[in-house]
């Protein structure tokens, strides 16, 4: 089900347990007036598989893919970038980390030893995202009201992207949910842990103040969000 979290915010909640459960996000600008923009944006699209898909989960909320005028992906894994298959039709604007353009072009090839390098040369041979034209997003590029924040670790190029107008990060799998608080990925998924820490410290000190914190994996965070993530910052310190 279509969840909304305020006027004209949205989280789609795909697939029913984890780890094949994300969660993609939805902002149109143009039902808020804290805002000087007027357009839709998805943020991450789910696994191809997932059930809801992301697209009858934008029904849902009473959008369609040709309303969508930006795709901001956190990070190039499937439960990420997957979804985009499912949405014929689909003419936007689609932000990638620079350095996951590299690995999803092949200008860059991860080690074939490292495990997550390994998943990804498969994925990116099956999955090439091929047919979009992805525009590789730098720290601290402005993308409409959205400030991007490239956050290495879990992958390369893992971006996240914070709206300052709405008090709002979009961190996707920077950290998890555990418990109340928050908590980083486990290593297995991810390509450097002291990278992960590094990151979670950096954007910590770095991000502007937002109350909410929406995460790919688990319930959001609605109220003082950047405490919890300064709190996991400075326990990793
Ligand atoms: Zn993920």
């Amino acid at each position: 089900m279509a969840r909304r979290l305020e006027d004209g915010l949205w989280q789609f909640d795909l697939g029913v347990f984890a780890p094949l459960a994300a969660n993609v996000f939805l902002l149109d600008e143009s039902e808020r007036d804290d805002t000087d923009d007027d357009t839709v944006t998805l943020v991450d699209t789910g696994l191809p598989v997932n059930y809801p898909t992301v697209r009858s989960e934008l029904t849902d909320a009473g959008y369609e893919v040709a309303d969508i005028d930006r795709v901001l992906l956190t990070h190039y894994d499937l439960d990420h970038v997957g979804g985009l298959a499912r949405l014929n039709g689909l003419d936007a604007e689609v932000y990638l980390g620079a350095a996951d353009v590299a690995l999803v072009r092949r200008d860059w090839d991860p080690q074939w030893a490292h495990h997550k390098g390994l998943f990804h040369r498969v994925a990116r041979r099956f999955y090439p995202l091929e047919g979009y034209d992805l525009t590789p997003v730098e720290d601290g590029d402005r993308i409409g009201g959205f400030t991007a924040f490239h956050t290495p670790g879990h992958n390369p190029g893992h971006t996240v992207y914070v709206h300052e107008d709405i008090g709002t990060a979009f961190l996707g799998d920077l950290v998890w949910r555990e418990g109340e608080g928050l908590t980083i990925p486990f290593w297995l998924d991810s390509y450097d842990m002291r990278e992960i820490r590094r990151s979670v410290r950096g954007f910590a000190d770095r991000t502007p103040a937002f109350e909410r914190a929406l995460l790919a994996h688990g319930d959001p965070i609605h109220d003082g969000g950047d405490d919890d993530l300064r709190s996991l910052a400075d326990s990793l310190a």
